[in-house]
Formats: C-alpha cells, sequence, structure tokens
C-alpha cells in the first residue's frame, strides 16, 4: 500500500522522471508495455495481436495537456493514427482510446470547449475509417466533465464508449444509467491516488464493487468491456456472460499490452473478443509508473533494467 502510493507520488515528480528517463535500460522496461515513439509501432503492434486474434484499442500517450498547441498535436496524432490503421486494413480489429485531458479538457481557459471540438474531430475520423473510440477516466476530478463530454458526443457518434471505474463510489449508480441499448462501457478498477471520501481505498471493497458493477452491466442492454486481468474477475465476467445469456460478440475483455499476454491469447483462442489497450508515444512516463504501482512484483525488473547497460 505504501509502495503503491510511492509509486503513484513518482507518477507526479518530474525529478524522478528525469532520473528514469536518462537511465540506460528503461528503453527496455518500456518496450514491455509500450508499443514505441511513432506511430508505425503502434500499427505494427496492432498487426501483430490482431494476427493473434486478439482486437486492439490504441493510446496516444500524454496527459493534462497545459497549453493548447499540444492539445492540437495530439490531436492530430489521432487523426494520422486513424488514417494508418485504416489504410492498414486494421480498423475492423483496432479502435481508439483517448484521455479527454490530453486534448484540451485541463485547459484553463475553454477547456471542456477545446476537448469536445477535438474528441468530435477523433470521433469523425473514426467514423470514416470505420471504427470506434473509447474515452479513457482520468481522475475522480474529471469524472462529471468526461461524462458530460462524452453524453454530448453520443448524439452525434452513439457508439463512443466510457470508461468506468469501480473503485468510485459513485459508479454503481453510474452503470445503472449506462446498461442501456448502445451503450458501450469499460469497467476497470481504477488507476488514481484517490481520497477515501470518493473511492474504495481496501482492494476487497474495490473487487466487490466490481462484481456489483459487471452484474449490472452484463445483465443490461449495451456492450461491456471488462478491464481487469484480475483472474477471479475474469471468471466471474465469463460466468455472467452465461447466466444472462449473452452471445460472444456481445461483451468483450480487455487487457494492457504487456500484462499477462498468454491470458489474452487463451481467452482468445476459447473464443472470446479479447481486446488489448496499446499506448505509443514518448509521454510514457506517468503511465509506466501506475503500471508498476499496480504490480511491484515488477520492481525487480524495473530496477535491473535501469542499470543495465544495453
Ligand atoms: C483495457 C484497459 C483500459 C484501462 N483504462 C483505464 C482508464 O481509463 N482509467 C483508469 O483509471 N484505469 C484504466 N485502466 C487501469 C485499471 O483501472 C487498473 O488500474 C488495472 O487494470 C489493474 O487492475 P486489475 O483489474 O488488473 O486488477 P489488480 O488488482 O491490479 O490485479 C488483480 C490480479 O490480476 C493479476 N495481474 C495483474 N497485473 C498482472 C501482471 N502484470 N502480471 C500478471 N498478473 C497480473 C494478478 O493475479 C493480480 O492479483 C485500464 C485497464 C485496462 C486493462
Amino acid at each position: 500500500m505504501v509502495l503503491r502510493r510511492t509509486l503513484l507520488a513518482a507518477a507526479g515528480s518530474e525529478r524522478t522522471r528525469a532520473l528514469i528517463e536518462r537511465s540506460p535500460g528503461s528503453r527496455q522496461v518500456v518496450k514491455r508495455y509500450v508499443a514505441g515513439p511513432a506511430t508505425d509501432d503502434a500499427v505494427a503492434v496492432a498487426d501483430a495481436l490482431i494476427e493473434d486474434g486478439l482486437l486492439a484499442t490504441i493510446d496516444y500517450l500524454g496527459e493534462d495537456t497545459t497549453d493548447t498547441n499540444q492539445a492540437i498535436l495530439v490531436k492530430e496524432a489521432y487523426l494520422l493514427l486513424l488514417e494508418r490503421l485504416a489504410a492498414a486494413g486494421l480498423t475492423p480489429h483496432a479502435e481508439v482510446s483517448v484521455k479527454l485531458s490530453a486534448i484540451g479538457q485541463s485547459l484553463s481557459s475553454d477547456g471542456e470547449k477545446i476537448a469536445l471540438e477535438h474528441a468530435h474531430a477523433v470521433c469523425e475520423a473514426a467514423q470514416r475509417a470505420g471504427t470506434t473510440v473509447t474515452f479513457d477516466m482520468e481522475d475522480h476530478t474529471t469524472t462529471d466533465s468526461t461524462l458530460k463530454i462524452v453524453a454530448e458526443l453520443r448524439r452525434d457518434y452513439p457508439w463512443a464508449g466510457i470508461v468506468l471505474q469501480a473503485y468510485l463510489r459513485r459508479t454503481e449508480a453510474d452503470c445503472k444509467d449506462f446498461a442501456a441499448p448502445g451503450s458501450r462501457v469499460r469497467l476497470c478498477k481504477g488507476a488514481y491516488r484517490e481520497p477515501e471520501s470518493v473511492a474504495y481505498q481496501e482492494k476487497q471493497d474495490v473487487d466487490l464493487s466490481y462484481v456489483r458493477c459487471m452484474r449490472t452491466l452484463m445483465a443490461g442492454e449495451g456492450y461491456p468491456m471488462l478491464a481487469t486481468h484480475d483472474p477471479r474477475l475474469i471468471e466471474i465476467g465469463g460466468a455472467l456472460a452465461v447466466r444472462n445469456g449473452r452471445s460472444i460478440g456481445s461483451y468483450e475483455f480487455q487487457m494492457l499490452f504487456g500484462v499477462r499476454p498468454h491470458e489474452q491469447k487463451r481467452l482468445a483462442a476459447a473464443g472470446e473478443r479479447m481486446r488489448v489497450y496499446v499506448p505509443y508515444g514518448s509521454e510514457w512516463y506517468g503511465y509506466l509508473m501506475r503500471r508498476l504501482a499496480e504490480r511491484p512484483a515488477n520492481l525487480g525488473f524495473f530496477a535491473r533494467s535501469l542499470v543495465s547497460k544495453d
């Protein structure tokens, strides 16, 4: 718990970031979780995953953009990505994931308006390319704003997906609202450091909340996307699919690139829709720190590669 807090604090520390980015072995660790810095890296990884019978959702790394030009650059990165995915014939199996804070939501003036405009452009490009967009959920101060922006987008793009985080106390109620026909909802545990007033702190409470949320979504009429690596929750998800008479293709499992890759392939081979979240771009630091906070067992691997000379 203390280690998780320390790593989540490191995710926001510029000094730690500079230290880690300069270390010789960090690239090796990054490669395990991140496709690479360029658009073509993301397309190549998606291609390989699809070849293996998996689906992909691709995320251009970057968050908390504080200037308008950066927000425009991120939007353009998505437009290019969608063009390349379509050109490679991958859009039936690959979509994109977008953080609203990366495309303007956190700008001090007109943030929501700018994020909505940019998100609109990305959705339009996705529609042209024949695929979908899922909007990531960030820390709890942004939840209402993100839900509002996505609700607005869904008027024009009913397939626009939203993420709900089981660690938030409010999420069970949000799941009821989103169990409606046509809604695409990714359910995850949640990756940010949140106060007790809004979020469950104990793993067991988060897991129980995940099960309650999953029950609502799987019994509903939307398209649930169960994002977890947790073997128990995956098993319960499968059982709920059977209990609710859901056919394959009416829900999916999702996991992160580099995390439990054998389990990803096993589920796909068993006939499940299994989507892999593939991040790319040079802004990998905050993302990687959150992954390490979830799995301190990976720290040994990380520490070794930091001192290695390769
Ligand atoms: C597709 C996807 C999209 C996401 N989008 C968001 C988002 O928009 N917003 C957000 O806040 N969070 C997001 N997350 C992150 C999520 O909230 C969790 O932080 C993350 O998934 C870890 O939670 P877990 O469900 O895997 O459970 P954990 O409690 O971290 O792990 C449960 C169990 O899973 C297994 N496991 C986990 N990691 C590993 C590993 N590295 N190797 C082997 N076994 C492992 C272990 O058995 C472990 O006990 C997303 C996650 C996924 C998969």
